[in-house]
């Protein structure tokens, strides 16, 4: 993340007293806010939760010197932080070299000439600012592209996923029970009478329901399965390594807490709502397919329906 600040900042790695508040009262003149650090370790520290927009750092220093300084701001691989070394002991070419080979982007000899170091001062922080730039670009493309993906794969109304988000995951996971040989259990589940609550309520109140059963049901999916709005007023769920008893305790204890409830709608008053389920098992013998799964489940919730609704039945080709 990117720390927002009034003033563009400078860390001053110096270990003399006397250069540092030299350097830093010229900076601060120029517009700078600056921070010290008198010791290697503490400006590594400094570079990493502070951020500075730059960094100055001298070569000659108490504890590790300004070339491991560098290098080790380098590999931390922070937000890139321009760097300019500077020092008076180390002023020959080699050294220059040196330190712009370990990761420096300017390399000056002290004593500098003040507009000579805030020239190259400004022109690092005109680089801090391209980098930062393109960086939150990029980080603001990721983040539409999330918001994007999201509203692709749920639905407005329930905050379900959807059924195109569905179809995809289910032919994975069909993939993965063919290949461990593991059980993949599918629930169809259908509102009852709901053309009915329409009339009778109104289509905004049906919708209500739609979207209270949906954080009821949700609520009791385990990590790992799948819930999604199939169709109008239809639900599906997708149980990973889930054998039939599983699945079948699942969709009663839906049917169950959706039966008891009381659905206190705000104009309406305490309304009743009922599901049917059908329930269905990967591996069957008559199922080859990701699709046959989800025809069978529904089979079985017609059967359901036959049945009198409000009630769960279970897919077996002896009974359809
Ligand atoms: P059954 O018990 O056989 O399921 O009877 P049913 O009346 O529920 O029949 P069906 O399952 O075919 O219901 C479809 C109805 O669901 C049509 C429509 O009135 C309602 N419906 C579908 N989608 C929505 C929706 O997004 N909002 C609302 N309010 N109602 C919907
Ligand atoms: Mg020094
Ligand atoms: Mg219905
Ligand atoms: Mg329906």
């Amino acid at each position: 993340m990117l720390i927002k600040r009034d003033k563009k900042m400078v860390l001053l790695i110096e270990d003399s007293p006397t250069q540092a508040r030299y350097a830093g009262l010229l900076l601060e003149g120029a517009g700078y806010e600056v921070m010290f650090a008198e010791t290697g370790t503490k400006g590594i520290e400094l570079a990493e939760s502070e951020q500075p927009d730059i960094i100055i750092l001298d070569v000659v220093l108490p504890d590790i010197d300004g070339f491991s300084v560098c290098r080790r701001i380098r590999q931390r691989s922070l937000l890139y932080i321009p760097i300019l070394m500077f020092t008076e002991q180390r002023t020959d070419i080699e050294d220059k070299v040196d330190g712009l080979a370990v990761g420096a982007d300017e390399y000056l000899n002290k004593p500098f000439d003040d507009r000579e170091m805030l020239a190259r001062v400004a022109s690092l922080m005109r680089i801090r600012g391209v980098i930062e730039n393109l960086y939150s670009r990029l980080t603001d493309g990721e983040q539409s592209y999330q918001t994007l993906r999201e509203l692709a794969l749920t639905d407005r109304l329930t905050g379900l996923y959807n059924r195109h988000f569905f179809v995809e995951e289910l032919n994975k996971q069909f993939v993965l029970t063919q290949r461990y040989i593991t059980p993949l259990s599918c629930i169809m589940a259908d509102i009852d009478f709901f053309r009915d609550f329409n009339t009778r309520y109104g289509h905004p109140a049906g919708d209500w329901v739609l979207q209270e059963v949906s954080c009821l049901m949700k609520t009791q999916m385990r990590e790992g399965d799948i819930i999604a709005r199939y169709g109008g007023e239809e639900f599906v769920v997708l149980l990973p390594m889930t054998d039939l008893k599983g699945a079948t305790e699942l969709a009663e204890r839906l049917r169950m807490q959706v039966e008891e409830r009381v659905w206190e709608h705000p104009s309406h008053g305490a309304l009743q709502i009922t599901l049917s389920f059908g329930v269905a098992l990967f591996p069957a013998p008559e199922i080859k397919t990701a699709d046959q799964l989800v025809e069978c489940a529904d089979k079985a919730l017609y059967q359901a329906k036959n049945n009198g609704r409000n009630r769960v039945e279970v897919y077996a080709p002896a009974n359809v």
